[in-house]
């Protein structure tokens, strides 16, 4: 009698009401531009599509770089109030910096204001995972998910589809209800040789075929009906030229100032106080570009009341980079063909947005969504309660999800 109560109470645990608790796993494909599913190379991101949900655009944050749009994807968080203003940033009181290639940096929970969804969700009782994602290997144990995988740039595609399969294989009580994965391969060849070349098109197709794997992989394991896919990308790609570039140091010949960055954004600090001057100067000599004094930047770019930026802001309009003589000696040796960082409301830097599974509508197109409003959307899916003082607004988005 006793066994049988036990019995029935773990078949309810693991079928009925434990299982009424989806799985999701949530994957980017770093510069994956919001057009790149529309040129016939994407099968099996089109089932997942027609099967799901699939938005027109994922509007990034500004900057649209890598680091502050993966933390806002998983805060809800605009960089301002997040603090991962850029990919390379200094602190202009202390002098330390930030850096994605600087492993201790990154690491370093000093930077990360925000709160990640595995933070929340943790905190709640869910077990995650990530396979990659920036923020998710701080070293404080309560603020990463339970398991998760130290950057490994070259590991390779299909090992980390055996990593998301063998912690989906878990027996029951040790298995991740949420986990990210991610790809750099759209952004690494973007970069290389522009959105609009043969390359990166074969390299949308690999892409591809690694979610068909996936898909092959959690129908073997019996999982693909009880889990969410949400495919993103933190934002898309332009093409930019060798011609098109603004000489910095040329402009503020006889200056005493300083330039953090390059490319798209730069912050310009002062050496010696002379602020208004020099943004005086740089505002009289706005030719593709544009400039702004750190308190004064345009309220949509919501990109403002944060230490952490420099005096001076430079915006270059899309396709121009920004460049010290010392980025233009290297400008013609290494040149790239495509970049991102520019103006996040500009179509050609928004991202993808597609989810598929139990808790989402079936064969349903939206328009586009902000990406800050993922975080209060899986707050929604696992109903749990968001952080307070979030930006991302849960009914922005959650029409996308099956009415219960
Ligand atoms: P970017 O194109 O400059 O905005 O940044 C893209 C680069 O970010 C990729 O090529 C990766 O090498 C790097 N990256 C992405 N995720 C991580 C991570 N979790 N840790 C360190 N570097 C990362
Ligand atoms: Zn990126
Ligand atoms: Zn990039």
């Amino acid at each position: 009698m006793k066994k049988l109560f036990l019995f029935i109470c773990l078949t309810f645990l693991t079928s009925g009401f434990a299982q009424n608790i989806p799985y999701t796993i949530l994957i980017s494909f770093d510069g994956f531009r919001w057009d790149y599913t529309n040129r016939g190379l994407t099968p099996n991101i089109e089932l997942l599509k027609n099967e799901g949900v699939s938005s027109l655009s994922l509007q990034p944050v500004f900057p649209s770089k890598t680091f502050p749009n993966h933390y806002s994807i998983i805060t809800g968080q605009y960089p301002q109030n997040h603090g991962i203003i850029a990919n390379f940033f200094e602190n202009p009181i202390t002098g330390e910096k930030y850096s994605l290639g600087d492993t201790n940096a990154v690491r370093n929970p000093y930077w990360y204001w925000g709160e990640a969804f595995w933070e929340t969700a943790e905190r709640q009782g869910i077990k995650c995972a990530s396979y990659f994602w920036p923020g998710s290997e701080v070293e404080l144990d309560y603020r990463r998910p339970t398991y998760y995988e130290k950057y490994d740039h070259v590991r390779p595609y299909s090992t980390r589809i055996d990593g998301i399969i063998n912690w989906l294989s878990l027996p029951f009580e040790k298995r991740p209800k949420f986990i990210t994965l991610y790809f750099d391969a759209a952004d690494t060849y973007g970069h290389r040789f522009g959105p609009n070349s043969k390359e990166i098109d074969f390299t949308i197709a690999s892409l591809d075929s690694l979610i068909g794997n996936l898909v092959i992989n959690l129908k073997k394991i019996e999982m693909y009906d009880s889990t969410n896919i949400i495919l993103v990308s933190d934002h898309g790609m332009t093409e930019i030229s060798k011609e098109r570039f603004i000489d910095i140091d040329k402009i503020l010949e006889g200056y005493n100032y300083k330039v953090d960055g390059n490319g798209p954004m730069v912050f310009i600090n002062s050496e010696n106080k002379e602020i208004t001057q020099l943004y005086d100067f740089l505002k009289a000599s706005e030719k593709n570009f544009k400039v702004y004094l750190k308190d004064e930047i345009p309220n949509h770019f919501k990109f403002s009341q944060n230490y952490l930026f420099g005096d001076i802001i430079m915006i270059a309009d899309m396709g121009w980079s920004i460049m010290t003589n010392k980025d233009l000696e290297n400008w013609g040796k290494y040149f790239n063909k495509g970049n991102h960082g520019y103006d996040n409301h500009h179509l050609d830097m928004h991202g993808y947005f597609i989810a598929n599974g139990p808790s989402f509508k079936k064969n349903y197109k939206t328009g586009t969504l902000l990406n800050i409003d993922i975080y209060p959307l899986l707050c929604d899916i696992y109903k749990l309660t968001p952080k307070s003082n979030i930006d991302g607004k849960a009914d922005r988005i959650n029409f996308i999800l099956k009415e219960d």
